[in-house]
């Protein structure tokens, strides 16, 4: 069986810029749901219901093909979910843009932090209708990608290091529809700590 994991910070450890509601209800009713449908879709499946959510959703070809779209979208959800509020931070752990290898790689990849943040919110922005913008390490190299829906990099083989939620669920409340602002105030909670830690793993 999948279980909510608990946020690691208080909900509202992300205001201003992300409100004590919103958190409430994204992950309490929003994540929930998914782990809830994602156990319903597999009930008996005690070898599926066992694996690490991102190895599931990595090779839905394992699942049942009746249940597979329901697997991908709430295992989907699921994974999404559990990274978001892992790659973001109370005001403790914050930090204002990533260093070392990582900050090496984006600056290469890139051309310097400030681009990287340019082209991952162009991403989060345009990508129509619900969805998510993803860093993620394909092959070694550092990508930009957006996916529709629950959508995950780890169905297309690489590994997403930091995902934005940009479902209306996850801004609606505070912002309404100006995803643009929710965008630009969500770069100041990222857990560029988290992020780091993600990137070396991969590397390993
Ligand atoms: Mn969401």
């Amino acid at each position: 069986m999948f279980t909510l994991p608990e946020l690691p910070y208080a909900y509202n450890a992300l205001e201003p810029y992300i409100d004590e509601r919103t958190m409430q209800i994204h992950h309490d009713k929003h994540h929930a749901a998914y782990i809830k449908n994602l156990n319903d879709a597999l009930l008996g499946q005690e070898a599926l219901l066992v694996m690490p959510v991102e190895k599931l959703i990595a090779d839905l070809s394992l699942v049942p093909e009746s249940v597979r779209t329901k697997v991908k979208n709430n295992g989907g959800g699921h994974a999404n979910h559990s990274m978001f509020w892992e790659t973001m931070a109370s005001s403790a752990n914050r930090k204002p843009a990533p260093s070392g290898a990582l900050l090496e790689m984006i600056n290469a990849t890139f051309g310097n932090f400030e681009q990287f943040q340019e082209k991952f919110s162009a991403a989060g922005l345009g990508r129509f209708g619900s969805g998510w913008a993803w860093l993620s390490v394909e092959k070694g190299k550092l990508v930009i990608t957006d996916t529709q829906n629950q959508d995950s990099p780890f169905m297309e083989g690489s590994t997403p290091i930091l995902g934005l939620d940009v479902w209306e669920h996850a801004y609606y409340l505070k912002y309404q529809n100006l995803r643009a602002e929710y965008i630009k105030q969500w770069w100041n909670v990222v857990h560029w700590g988290e992020v780091e830690k993600r990137f070396t793993d991969t590397t390993k």
